[in-house]
């Protein structure tokens, strides 16, 4: 399959902006979607063949992490995310410059062979992001053809200073321990993200910087505000977990006697930049004021399920007039970044407690894959198959099972697809995987590193590994003990 600058691409069944499937010419220009083209077009271009392919956009990724992929298989089956997060240290820690590329390469060559095209990355570095460590990311994105933002994950409170009574109710001498645990002060850390933005190292119209405080109870207020300036004097987005957790609900109200979302507004840090992953404890009110203000929510229900965490009030965003994207999360606490499954389960989600018309449809779902997700990155003009759009398109094998018979295609897509009838991935008007491969990385070598590398980094984080592990049942046992302790909230 050509490559070129300028190719036509003949004889697929094209999704046509994310309305109807047509079989028409897609003459592909400089990245872009020229032309759509009744006919064959032109016969002096280079042609792709896409007889007996169906063509739609490529899914985008509304929130991933990529340190995950070097941390696969390294959560326990039975965290939850406070659990999760309390390991944290053991699963991220000690990680060098080149351990970030690669688990950023692993992360984006697992995203490619699952027909995603462009991702948001909170992207984390202990003890803090440096210049180095945000442009490896970026190169490894860059270098593998996908489009991302890539967002340094940053807090300045340990998830003991963050959640109220927490280091309280642990014994002794583990408080004494943990107690002790800082993060680095927040002026340090936002201005080696401003050093590291101001040299970004690829083009912004392939990879982004963004701005990613993790949970806003794991933020002071001031690092908050000056994270919201940041995102507004850049113009560059701002991501972070919100109302992910119940707990994260509750100790919201016991810290700032408010919600978590009216809390960020009064702090400035809602606007169309904004987006809240997860949004799984979000009330009535704050769906309001995050549509009032232009801000989006980004659905990630295979993380949600992992972790326990609950099912998210899709229908209700929507109707308050959200932006809403979908997510897959990391790929160690998801356990896949599959945005096809992601889709599936954003539909079926939706019906488990509700009449059938409040259920999110294929169409629905497959918007917010795309065009959603794409928003909530700030990307213009990607998702959809439509003329001066982005040339990001996946080829499906219309002869694969899930396809056959054909009659509802994107139906078919959304229910069946898991990427097993993907043949073909192009990003900006360039393949990056065609049989069976990932063109623009070397797996093999990649996965040897990756096996050598954690098991380097295992045996480095073996004796912090034993004190998370233990403080993570802990702090499972206190966030229950909690939530139980407080009235469920009405939704
Ligand atoms: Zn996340």
């Amino acid at each position: 399959m050509p490559s070129a600058l300028t190719t036509l691409i003949r004889g697929g069944l094209v999704l046509v902006e994310n309305d109807h499937f047509e079989h028409v010419t897609l003459l592909v220009q400089d990245g872009l979607i020229f032309d759509i083209i009744h006919g064959d077009g032109p016969d002096d271009l280079p042609v792709m063949d896409a007889t007996g392919r169906i063509i739609i956009p490529g899914l985008v990724n509304g929130h991933t992490h990529s340190h995950g992929a070097l941390g696969r298989g390294g959560v326990a089956q039975d965290a939850t995310l406070e659990q999760f997060l309390a390991g944290a240290p053991a699963l991220n820690g000690k990680r060098t410059v080149d351990d970030l590329r690669l688990s950023a390469q692993l992360s984006a060559a697992e995203m490619i062979r699952k027909g995603c095209t462009a991702c948001f990355d909170l992207s984390v570095e202990l003890p803090g992001p440096s210049v180095a460590g945000l442009h490896a990311v970026a190169q490894a994105y860059f270098n593998a053809g996908m489009r991302a933002v890539v967002a340094p994950m940053i807090a300045d409170r340990t998830i003991y200073q963050a959640l109220p009574g927490l280091l309280a109710a642990l014994p002794d001498d583990m408080r004494r321990v943990l107690g002790a645990m800082t993060l680095l002060p927040w002026t340090q850390t936002l201005a080696d993200c401003e050093d590291a933005f101001a040299s970004w190292p690829v083009p912004n119209d392939h990879v982004r910087p963004g701005i990613g405080p993790a949970i806003p109870l794991h933020c002071s207020d001031e690092f908050l505000g000056a994270c919201a300036d940041l995102s507004a004097r850049r113009g560059i987005p701002l991501q972070t977990h919100l109302a992910e957790t119940r707990m994260q609900q509750v100790a919201a109200q016991q810290r700032y006697g408010t919600t978590l979302t009216s809390h960020l507004g009064a702090l400035g840090l809602l606007s169309p930049r904004f987006s809240g992953a997860h949004g799984v404890w979000l009330d009535q009110a704050e769906a309001a004021l995050l549509a009032q203000t232009g801000g989006g929510v980004v659905h990630n229900p295979l993380s949600n399920l992992r972790l326990g965490s609950g099912i998210a009030p899709v229908r209700a965003l929507v109707d308050a007039g959200l932006a809403i994207g979908v997510g897959t999360d990391a790929a160690n606490t998801s356990d896949t970044q599959n945005m096809f499954e992601a889709m599936r389960l954003t539909a079926g989600l939706s019906r488990v407690h509700a009449a059938p018309d409040m259920w999110v449809s294929a169409r629905e779902a497959f918007k917010m894959a795309t065009e959603g997700s794409a928003r909530i990155l700030g990307f213009d003009r990607i998702g959809r198959i439509s003329k001066g759009w982005a040339a990001d398109l996946l080829f499906l094998d219309r002869a694969y099972c899930h396809y056959v018979p054909l009659r509802d295609v994107l139906s078919q897509i959304v229910f069946s697809e898991n990427g097993a009838a993907l043949r073909e991935v192009m990003i900006a008007g360039r393949i990056v995987f065609a049989e069976n491969k990932v063109l623009t990385l070397d797996e093999a070598a990649l996965h040897r590193a990756a096996q050598e590398t954690a098991e380097r980094l295992d045996a480095a984080n073996h004796d912090i590994r034993l004190l998370t592990d233990a403080a993570g049942i802990l702090v499972r046992s206190f966030c229950h003990a909690t939530c139980t302790a407080h009235p469920q909230p009405t939704h």
